[in-house]
């Protein structure tokens, strides 16, 4: 038996077959969690209900989280499918302007793309997390959030991203203290660059991949399966002691602070 037998996840953010929302559904479905999708627009609909199909299920649902009237339809028609509730809530969603996630951090930078960035990227979380909170209780509900290293350490063409991360961040540890008295855990995965549609978007990023690859302690990039384990972890009773953290999934790439000096 799975240690998510029993537990109902709605995931988001899957664009693609390399989404990491895609590598969480795989490990949750694997685990025993019935799921269902969201889709952020029409493109992407066929896309998301062949993924589901996959994974044995018929709710996919539209969700655009720019838009508070397309979050209130969504957690109502899934409340139409899964009328006592749901355990787990995946936020894999975000988005920045291309010309601000690439070169210095002020020439991209304007008044729109800071607010746009934080709206989708951040602000979303908390958004969905108060749409799902009724649909939740009594559950010992999860909710997961996808961050990077740029939230914490500044990181060439990051930019306005890395700031919107850190809000994510924060945004999750106010969650976890303000959901857990209801028995909600609230965490995020900080995970290694991926080559992924958002990440493409980031200038330079097959040089980071390279980069991430020849100094990780792992000498390696992640995969859309080592997040999925562990989110599917972080999400299920096991991690049940577990709340308001960021937890690394990044071939240990965050802990070195200088390498490649050579032989003494
Ligand atoms: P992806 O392009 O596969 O997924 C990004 C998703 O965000 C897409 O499904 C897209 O539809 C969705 N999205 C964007 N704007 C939206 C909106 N307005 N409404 C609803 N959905 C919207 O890329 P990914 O890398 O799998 O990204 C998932 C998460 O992982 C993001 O938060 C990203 O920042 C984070 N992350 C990615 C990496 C990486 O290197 N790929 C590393 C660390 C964290």
């Amino acid at each position: 038996m799975g240690f998510l037998q029993g537990k109902r996840a709605l995931i988001t953010g899957i664009a693609s077959e390399r989404s990491i929302a895609s590598g969480i559904a795989e490990a949750m479905h694997r685990e025993g969690a019935e799921l269902a999708f969201t889709y952020q627009n029409d493109k992407l609909k066929s896309r998301v209900e062949k993924a589901a199909a996959e994974y044995g299920s018929d709710i996919v649902l539209p969700l655009d989280v720019s838009d508070d009237a397309q979050i209130a339809a969504c957690f109502e028609q899934l409340g139409q499918r899964w009328n006592d509730g749901f355990d787990i809530l995946v936020h894999a969603i975000a988005f920045a302007p291309r010309e601000a996630i690439a070169g210095q951090f002020l020439d991209g930078l304007t008044r729109e793309n800071f607010a746009l960035s934080h709206d989708i990227s951040a602000y979303s979380l908390a958004a969905l997390a108060k749409a799902a909170r009724p649909a939740m209780q009594g559950r010992k509900g999860a909710v997961l959030t996808l961050s990077y290293l740029g939230a914490e350490r500044a990181l060439q063409n990051y930019n306005v991203m890395g700031v919107a991360k850190a809000s994510l961040e924060a945004t999750v540890r106010y969650l976890a203290l303000n959901l857990g008295a209801e028995g909600i855990r609230v965490n995020a995965i900080s995970a290694g660059p991926i080559k992924t549609l958002a990440a493409s978007g980031i200038a330079g990023f097959r040089k980071i991949l390279g980069h991430v690859e020849a100094n990780a302690p792992l000498r390696r990039t992640v995969t859309i399966e080592d997040v999925g384990n562990v989110g599917a972890f972080l999400c299920s009773d096991l991690a049940a002691g577990v709340t308001g953290e960021v937890t690394y999934v990044d071939a240990g790439y965050n802990i070195v602070g200088m390498t490649g000096l050579g032989e003494e």
